[in-house]
């Protein structure tokens, strides 16, 4: 089938644009910096703590990128897929694990973060690290996206025999032209917003993918300045 080829290539070629692009607009600032420090601003302490700090943070995103890139990459080969453990994993631990990790973060926000397990011991179909992985993303984004003071709950339960756990926000919301594409690798709805906040733009790639490849399901609404709603369904295990 031609087109869906070309479509393939033009997607790859598309994507390499991008990644090429986040990579070179860090590797842009780290560069000027340094030539700027090597053209006398070492001279001065000041500026040279400034210019330094600078490299680090935007070093530090570079990082970030070709970690989830790599993982990306790692994702899409098969040979990775059938190595991933699918096992009967704890809901509850794998979650109460994820909030003690973030609930800092949560704090320096002033940001209360509630957890509810609606029906006990939910067991899932997954991978330790992904479920991880999926969770913390997802907690983090609405800690990201929440103003000072704010709320971010997350629920669970089993409904219609599925694991359903529910990230719910009180953040600054996304757009309705926006939402259909925000699980799209290097989609960020305020680029210059959410690069100041540290993200790649892949993250939510990630976790859909994830989330996809364990046979669930992913979705999200949204309302402006109310917040945000995320919804993963899994599948449910038998036992531990
Ligand atoms: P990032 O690394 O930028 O967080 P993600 O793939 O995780 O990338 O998210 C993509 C974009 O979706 C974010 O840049 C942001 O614009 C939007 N987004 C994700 N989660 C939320 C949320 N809880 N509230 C508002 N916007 C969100």
């Amino acid at each position: 089938d031609i087109t869906a080829l070309k479509e393939l290539e033009e997607r790859q070629s598309d994507f390499v644009a991008n990644a090429s692009h986040e990579l070179g607009t860090p590797l842009t600032a780290i560069k000027g910096f340094a030539e700027t420090l090597l053209d006398g601003a070492l001279e001065s302490p000041e500026l040279s703590r400034k210019f330094v700090s600078i490299i680090h943070v935007e070093s530090e995103r570079m990082h970030r990128l070709v970690k989830d890139l790599l993982q990306l990459a790692k994702m899409n080969a098969a040979e990775y897929r059938s190595r991933i453990r699918v096992e009967p994993t704890s809901l509850q631990d794998t979650i109460e694990a994820v909030v003690r990790q973030l609930s800092g973060r949560a704090e320096e926000k002033s940001i209360t973060l509630d957890i509810a397990f609606e029906t006990a011991n939910i067991v899932v179909e997954a991978n330790l690290d992904w479920l991880n992985q999926i969770v913390t993303n997802l907690i983090d984004n609405a800690i990201k996206f929440t103003p000072n003071g704010g709320k971010v709950s997350v629920r669970c339960r089993i409904a219609n025999n599925q694991a359903v756990i529910i990230v719910q926000d009180t953040g600054i919301g996304i757009p309705p032209h926006d939402l259909p594409f925000i699980f799209d690798r290097f989609y960020r709805v305020d680029r210059a917003r959410a690069r100041t906040a540290g993200g790649t733009g892949l993250g939510l790639a990630i976790v859909k993918f994830m989330v996809e490849t364990l046979g669930g399901e992913i979705n999200a609404t949204s309302q402006m300045d109310i917040g945000t709603i995320f919804t993963v369904k899994l599948k449910q295990s038998g036992e531990i």
